[in-house]
């Protein structure tokens, strides 16, 4: 037992609060939320024995979304639940599902979730559940790590737990095993389901249609129960996703304890430049203070890099106070799974008081209850920021969240205007099923489960184009019997294998540590799209709060090999983009969107030391360019602007705005999509800015602000209004020129380019 969990304890979570207010930044909001009552339910037509069993539980009423739920499910309806975090979810399908099997032994139901480790929380939930039972309902969970003996066995099981990538590699290509599960399937069970958009999403909704096949050739017509986090559009989403209409229940019966939740703006520390005392360095200062005091903690941070930076300031501070610095501990994508499952455990035992993380923690995974959670900044989405405050006190007592803005516009326009975050709707989740990538790779794997007859729909849409390429290029084998034509699969290998599912072209880095030459070891792994940017060599790579140098990148092999630095700097690099619009779909007065090649090609890094972020020297990076194809929404500058010889710094201005603002619209993160100025576009012959999806083929960003264009510049004028700033400044239009008052300059862009909006 250490020092922290038990006896020692010096502050509450609200002295914590206390001492933020007291601090030399500005609180320029504090919410309070009182515990909120719950809303009950009946249990209508639950089978008497789930009934039973709930009660033994200790359950003795639903809450009200939970019984609205579980009845539109058994009822045969299509069903999405849209209630905060930690309000009980589980029972709106677990309910359903086993009243359908203690009716019929042999009902079956599909479990997904978006990774292992909730699969495998679920799995003991439902093995206690199912016990009170008498294990009438048999459940397991078939993924990576099922061995191969255990297999048939989990084919049997009532419920079958498993996650997308398995799904699509591990059980439609091979579901003829499978027959007894797919005749007898009666829910499919898909938490979560805000994960699923962008690529990961658009992947999601042509997996489903592959599903929907196998199900439709079995004769099962299975019930969809979806749970989702608040978002402004759980049942459109559900709905681009399924290609069905589900029902929505969004209104949440689950007490919630009682609540804060401020923002804590850094102290300005120069008007003119916007320079404010580093987010980085506050989000640090209140985590060490609450993990000193032993409040457990959990500190949001956007970047990879920021993790680790803050874990490193964190574990020095404890180690200062005489603490151990191993209470807290760093988690985001690129650990590997093993070391995830332990912080995992560690936070929930208690172990591990605090714990620094991207958003991979945003997700549902059990880590016990935290009493503090600090945000590094706006996490780029107002629903992502509600998941991770949600994340402080979820097993009742006092808690409360800090969200510490940065100098970015967008954090500063928050700072300023609270209200908007407190009241504004969650944004929409935005997918796009038909990226060109993503569905010819479903549309070869469902034609390698099921031949496709001609005229045959996917996913509702006409793919009777793609079907001809493919059985030109020999993928597909079409045959003409008395006027049926079919397609037929006819290569060797089965293609679900090597389809990734989070990613648009599939590839990842391995990273690997050769500091001991004779022993190299995989540590982590890097998508490949972000490599160029992040692990070039000479980069310096940050994992578990240790700094490893990349020796070299093997562009072909696609492994980064790299060994231990200690370095007292990290690496930002540089790319010169260029972008070229190769056809368009949609168009409306200087706006206009569609296909468009990005090319960038990383030339420059600047290494820049940890502790002062002060320029230390940089280095050339020696890399080819790269190609994507993607799609994206342009708009030309509006006419009485174009001989102004300021237009040139106003674009840079806008697309400074754009680049911090377009995020909180689209529901992604600013990595998503790239924004470019061209002075002349040849396409145009005019200038021009653009903004393209990040990703190959695109997943509907471009299209969204197309859509949303308006809103957006209003959003952008906003949020430079509400900057300190006399004449532009970083945190809003980016450095303004010498003698310029950019301010004026953009102010005036956006007010022209708003009355060509209308
Ligand atoms: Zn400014």
């Amino acid at each position: 037992m250490h020092f922290f969990a038990s006896d020692k304890k010096d502050l509450s979570v609200g002295d914590v609060v206390a001492w933020v207010k007291s601090l030399d930044g500005q609180v320029t909001c504090q919410k309070d939320f009182a515990a909120r009552a719950a809303k009950y339910g009946g249990f209508g037509r639950l089978d008497e024995r789930v009934a039973a069993a709930l009660r033994r539980r200790g359950v003795e009423r639903l809450y009200s979304h939970q019984s609205e739920a579980a009845g539109w499910a058994m009822a045969g309806r299509d069903v999405v639940v849209a209630t905060p975090t930690a309000s009980g979810k589980t029972l709106c399908y677990n309910l359903p599902v086993l009243d359908s099997i203690v009716k019929d032994k042999n009902a079956r139901a599909l479990y997904l979730f978006p990774t292992k480790a909730l699969a495998q929380d679920q799995l003991a939930e439902l093995g206690d559940f199912s016990a009170e039972l008498d294990g009438v309902a048999t459940c397991r969970t078939y993924d990576g790590d099922t061995p191969a003996a255990q297999r048939p066995k989990a084919r049997e099981a009532n419920i079958v737990i498993t996650n997308p990538d398995m799904l699509n590699a591990g059980i439609l290509p091979h579901h003829a095993r499978w027959a007894d599960f797919f005749k007898n399937l009666k829910f499919v069970v898909v938490d979560e389901l805000h994960t699923y958009r962008g690529v990961f999403g658009s992947h999601m909704a042509n997996l489903f249609a592959r599903l929907l096949r196998v199900c439709e050739f079995y004769g099962a017509r299975p019930v969809f129960i979806c749970c989702s986090a608040t978002t402004a559009n759980p049942a459109a989403h559900a709905k681009v996703l399924l290609g069905r209409e589900p029902r929505l229940v969004a209104e949440s019966g689950a007490p919630s304890p009682e609540k804060q939740f401020l923002i804590y703006d850094p102290k300005l520390l120069d008007k003119q430049t916007g320079l404010r005392r580093s987010a980085l360095f506050e989000t640090a200062r209140i985590a060490a203070k609450a993990l000193c005091g032993g409040v457990s903690t959990i500190v949001f941070t956007r970047s990879r890099i920021n993790v680790e930076l803050l874990l490193k300031a964190l574990r020095k501070k404890l180690a200062e106070e005489g603490e151990d610095p191993n209470l807290v501990t760093g988690y985001r994508s690129g650990y590997l799974p093993k070391e995830r499952r332990r912080i995992e455990r560690d936070l929930r035992s208690g172990k591990l008081l605090g714990v620094v993380s991207t958003n991979a923690l945003e997700l549902g995974i059990d880590i016990g209850s935290l009493e503090l959670a600090v945000l590094h900044g706006y996490p780029g989405s107002v629903a992502s920021a509600w998941q991770q405050i949600g994340r402080a006190g979820r097993r009742g007592g006092l808690s409360a969240a800090v969200m510490v803005a940065s100098a970015a516009p967008l954090d500063q326009f928050l700072a300023a205007r609270p209200q908007w975050f407190l009241g504004a709707s969650p944004e929409q989740a935005r997918i796009d099923p038909a990226n060109p990538y993503i569905r010819v790779n479903h549309v070869r794997c469902s034609a390698f489960e099921l031949p496709f007859h001609e005229g045959e729909k996917f996913a509702g849409e006409d793919i009777g184009k793609i079907l001809d390429y493919l059985a030109e290029h020999g993928v597909l084998h079409l045959t003409d019997e008395f006027g049926d034509k079919t397609y037929y699969w006819q290569e060797d290998s089965y293609p679900a294998a090597s389809l990734s599912l989070r990613s648009a072209t599939g590839d990842n880095y391995v990273i690997i540590d050769v500091s001991d030459g004779s022993r190299p070891r995989v540590i982590g792994s890097m998508d490949r799209h972000s490599a160029p940017t992040l692990i070039f060599q000479g980069a310096v790579y940050f994992h578990g709060g240790q700094s490893y140098t990349v020796e070299e990148l093997d562009t072909e092999k696609l492994r980064c090999y790299v060994k231990i630095s200690n370095s007292d700097y990290y690496t930002e690099s540089e790319s010169t983009a260029r972008i070229e619009i190769t056809e368009e779909f949609g168009q409306s007065g200087i706006f206009g969107w569609g296909d468009a090649v990005l090319a960038s090609t990383p030339s420059m890094y600047k290494k820049i030391r940890l502790t002062t972020h002060e320029n230390v020297g940089q280095g050339k990076i020696d890399l080819p360019e790269e190609e994507m194809e993607t799609t994206a929404c342009w708009f030309t500058m509006p006419p009485r602007l174009l001989d102004s010889p300021a237009l040139g710094a106003a674009m840079n201005g806008l697309v400074n705005l754009i680049r911090n603002t377009a995020p909180l619209f689209l529901m992604c993160d600013k990595s998503d999509i790239q924004i470019h100025a061209r002075l002349k576009d040849p396409k145009l012959r005019k200038p021009a800015i653009f903004v393209a999806d990040n990703v190959p083929g695109g997943v509907g960003l471009a299209e969204g602000v197309f859509e949303l264009k308006g809103k957006l510049l209003r959003a952008c004028r906003d949020a430079l209004d509400s900057c300190a700033c006399d004449t532009g400044c970083p945190a809003c239009t980016g450095a303004a020129p010498e003698g310029l008052n950019l301010k004026d300059e953009v102010r005036e862009l956006i007010d022209e380019v708003l009355k060509k909006c209308m």
